[in-house]
């Protein structure tokens, strides 16, 4: 039996709207938002289901890990974001099974009727089958990660303050990334900057020549999904900041303290108090599920393989968008990428699709415009993509936060990270450097993966 045996039927209350279709979207991120936007004040009954009450605007997370950003700088209350339109629900839970048979989702113990379904619950990190290595090397998916990671580096920091090893301190100002895309190189970069003005700064004692922080990667160069010139220019600035680039080197183990990697035959370990991983990526384990209950393929990244309509095939009532689903467009080889832009526009396009079906039409196909791409290495310094036309550098950092700015969803923290970045570039100040949480704080909220085991000992 896959579902649980306790139906409540919690279905919208009788209002006049009870004749409209309802559609019940699982994610609030940015395919699930757009699509809740596009949907408001439309003859639908919508309810958007989320196990967090904010949007999260993940591409700013490094910013939270490195003290520059606070939580609620990068987080918005969904209630507030769509909840205010008079034909959407939000819900506060997670959903945990799906019955496509009865058109059924099962969320906090009560099932929840659809008549249109569209899965939004985006992806969640991965450790290529290393899980022991989670609680060791944070990932940086979720806000509790981003502050996991700020409260491990401050804590070396202040306890390096309070020691005359030199050796300790080197090892306590040692930083370790693992993963050399994007996430990779914006957190390297802006670590290493707020680690060196930090301690000329704030501490008495550290010696800024001894932080030393490491990006590892199996790939031969950072940044592999951009055009190589950008790549090769990102990393000679990454090494100009003090970063350390060990390209074409596997993790082999993380242990407390430890990185083993092999790098070209060799074995090398590096000695490490903080590790960040931002390696692997996985599709939302409700797509998996999905998959189980419907019988519709997966991907090697356990995404679910849609239809040119993002639906499954059997089931047109079942939508899946974003990063948990694998979108070939016509012709093509290589699915989508798990990016915002993407999960926006899908999410966009679906609801103008459900909106035309109710006109009995469809709308046009779908059409990916790629925007392009863009990484912030440090401070005034990016590269970005814009269909061929390529930027390095201040006017790099320009275009990456104007698109930052526009992508962002809610215009008071729009206004509040524009502050935060020119009193950053002005004072060097990082207004966000609190140490905050319990060590284990981040195992326990993940995107929809399965439940990690639990370490041994948690305090
Ligand atoms: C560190 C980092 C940096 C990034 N930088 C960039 C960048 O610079 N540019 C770019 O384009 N992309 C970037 N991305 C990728 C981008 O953030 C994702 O592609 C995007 O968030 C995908 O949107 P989504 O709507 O599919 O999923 P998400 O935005 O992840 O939203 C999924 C939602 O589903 C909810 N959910 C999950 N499971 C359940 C459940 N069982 N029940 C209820 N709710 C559930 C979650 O709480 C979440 O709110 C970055 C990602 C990360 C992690």
């Amino acid at each position: 039996m896959v579902l649980a045996p306790t139906p409540v039927t919690t279905d919208p209350e009788a209002t006049g709207m009870d004749a409209w279709p309802h559609v019940v979207v699982v994610g609030g991120g940015f395919a699930g938002l757009k699509l809740c936007h596009s949907l408001s004040h439309q003859p639908v009954r919508v309810t958007l289901i989320d196990k967090r009450n904010f949007n999260l605007f993940q591409p700013l997370l490094y910013q939270v890990a490195s003290g520059l950003v606070s939580a609620a700088d990068v987080a918005s209350p969904l209630r507030q974001m769509v909840g205010q339109a008079p034909n959407v629900r939000v819900l506060l839970g997670e959903v945990t099974d799906i019955d496509p048979d009865r058109c059924e989702l099962i969320c906090n113990d009560r099932r929840i009727g659809y008549d249109r379904l569209v899965l939004a619950t985006g992806s969640g990190s991965a450790y290529f089958g290393h899980e022991e290595w989670r609680p060791l090397a944070p990932p940086m998916k979720v806000l509790e990660h981003a502050q996991e990671i700020r409260r491990r580096l401050l804590t070396a920091l202040e306890e390096a303050e309070q020691t005359t090893d030199r050796s300790r301190q080197r090892y306590l100002q040692t930083v370790v990334v693992v993963g050399a895309g994007p996430a990779g190189c914006e957190l390297a970069g802006s670590v290493v900057e707020m680690m060196q003005s930090a301690i000329r700064r704030d501490f008495k004692r550290l010696d800024p020549t001894l932080c030393r922080v490491v990006l590892v990667d199996a790939v031969q160069r950072v940044l592999p999904a951009m055009d190589s010139g950008l790549a090769a220019e990102a990393a000679e600035y990454l090494r100009s900041q003090g970063v350390v680039l060990l390209l074409n080197s596997m993790v082999e183990g993380i242990e407390a303290g430890r990185v083993r990697l092999r790098r070209e035959h060799s074995p090398h370990q590096i000695e490490a108090a903080t590790v960040c991983w931002t390696a692997g990526v996985r599709g939302s384990s409700l797509g998996k599920l999905l998959a189980e209950r419907t019988g519709c393929a997966t991907d090697r990244g356990g995404r679910v393989e849609v239809l040119a309509d993002f639906s499954l095939p059997d089931h047109p009532e079942i939508r899946v968008v974003g990063d948990t689903c694998s979108y070939k467009p016509p012709g093509e080889e290589r699915p989508l990428p798990g990016m915002a832009g993407p999960a926006v526009q899908m999410g966009g396009w679906v609801a103008r699709d459900l909106l035309a079906e109710l006109d009995g039409r469809r709308a046009e196909p779908f059409r990916w415009f790629d925007l392009g791409s863009m990484a912030v290495i440090g401070p005034l310094w990016a590269v970005a993509d814009l269909r061929g036309l390529r930027f390095t550098g201040f006017i790099g950092w320009v275009l990456w936060g104007l698109a930052h700015l526009a992508f962002i969803p809610e215009n008071e923290n729009r206004v509040a990270l524009l502050t935060r970045w020119l009193w950053q570039i002005a004072t060097r100040q990082r207004p966000a450097m609190l140490i905050t949480g319990r060590p284990d704080q981040h195992l326990e909220v993940e995107v929809g993966l399965e439940p990690t085991p639990s370490p041994a000992s948690r305090f």
